[in-house]
């Protein structure tokens, strides 16, 4: 099977596991502080706090930034599920953003719109916008940010694909108060599960590290919370994992920009629309993802079972958060709300992509794939004049 994703762990990563383990200490040590140094370092900012997962970084920086019941938060509708979860979950109403066709991100003049169309008194309300660096590419942060402080809102960065991606020398997740990488198996670099936030504001990082340990002060009194908190904290297996993979790091983007440069050479000038060319640096390439043809897009659930069977692993871009049963529920989100977002969260095909896949398997992908959707446009042109069902509806 050519995997979507593929983490590379050598050696390194098996000594450092040991290491942990014959320490006895397995928690609360010197290697997730170690981790949190260098993350600091690698992204330029002032604190990092490493946690759990990239969802506790994200729940814990929105608490950090007092959000609670009745607050109001602006994030785009194409995202990865948690990135709206996390703010129901603090009690706060997320307020959803179309994106940008191109780069799959938040669109800056329709959140300036939005932020311009919100009623006076949710205006009060509104806290924070969380733009999603989709895929690990940047978004227009410029432009996110100066809206954002236009409207008095902090600007909290959902970069949990974007660790080591930068723009104008700025790394992500150092563009707002606070920035959350995640550490999944699917992400750039990983540790199993976990997450990291880092920040420039010394109240947040002691906020982040009070929250994360059961509002515990790190700087206060033993036996004592200052707060409610959760167990958010990451453990010493993942800190000495991160350091190793945090040490592969460089080596492993030079390698995904590659193969998704060799994709790109691949699908330009087809019937696919390849993402347009990032500015340098300002993209991990954490997942590498066309748009199929408009008249296909029905049978993507066919097309990806079918690239299964030839041992290729596909799989969707990313959620349509608005549409899922709890939000089209909750807020009555609709079809059409979020036109450009309908269209590619129908579109969007995910395709392998890591440090270890090779050119031949890549041309392999990138033939197969073809090869199934002009089976798929040409069997639609032989049934289109005769009454019978298209491919890919539903009998
Ligand atoms: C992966 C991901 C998350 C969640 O990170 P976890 O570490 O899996 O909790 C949040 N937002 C986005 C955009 C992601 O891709």
């Amino acid at each position: 099977m050519i995997r979507l994703a593929s983490p590379m762990f050598g050696p390194d990563e098996e000594q450092a596991i040991r290491e942990v383990l014959a320490s006895g200490h397995l928690v609360q040590g010197r290697r997730v502080r170690e981790f949190e140094e260098r993350v600091a370092e690698r992204t330029g900012s002032a604190h990092a706090v490493a946690m759990s997962s990239g969802t506790a970084a994200l729940h814990a920086s929105l608490l950090a930034l007092g959000l609670g019941p009745g607050d109001v938060v602006v994030l785009p509708a194409f995202s990865f599920i948690a990135t709206a979860n996390v703010v129901e979950l603090c009690g706060a109403r997320p307020v959803f953003v179309d994106i940008d066709p191109g780069t799959f991100t938040m669109d800056p003049d329709l959140l300036d719109r939005c932020l311009a169309g919100v009623g006076s008194e949710d205006r009060e309300r509104l806290r924070a916008v969380v733009p999603v660096h989709a895929f690990g590419r940047l978004a227009d942060m410029d432009a996110i940010r100066r809206i954002a402080a236009r409207f008095g809102a902090s600007v909290v960065e959902d970069a949990a694909c974007a660790l080591g991606a930068a723009s104008a020398g700025r790394s992500a997740g150092t563009w707002g108060r606070v920035g959350c990488f995640s550490l999944h198996p699917r992400k750039v670099i990983t540790t199993g599960e976990g997450g990291v936030a880092v920040t420039d504001d010394p109240e947040i990082a002691r906020s982040l590290r009070t929250l994360r340990n059961h509002g515990q002060d790190p700087m206060g009194e033993a036996f004592d919370s200052v707060s409610i908190g959760l167990n958010y904290r990451m453990t010493e297996i993942q800190g000495a994992l991160g350091i190793t993979q945090l040490g592969r790091l460089q080596g492993i983007l030079r390698q995904r920009r590659e193969a998704a440069g060799r994709y790109d050479e691949a699908l330009r000038g087809s019937v696919l629309t390849v993402p347009p060319p990032a500015p340098a640096g300002a993209a991990t390439h954490q997942s590498y993802v066309v748009l199929l043809p408009t008249d296909v897009a029905d049978a993507r659930a066919a097309l990806i079972e079918g690239l299964g069977s030839q041992g290729i692993e596909a799989t969707i871009g990313t959620w349509h958060m608005p549409l899922t049963t709890y939000f089209r529920t909750r807020y009555g989100y609709r079809p059409g709300d979020f036109p450009v977002t309908d269209d590619v969260a129908r579109r969007a095909l995910s395709l392998p992509l890591h440090e270890r896949v090779t050119p031949a398997e890549q041309r392999f992908v990138a033939d197969t794939l073809l090869a199934r959707i002009d089976e798929l446009m040409s069997g639609r042109r032989l049934v289109a004049h005769a009454d019978r069902p298209r491919i890919g509806e539903r009998p």
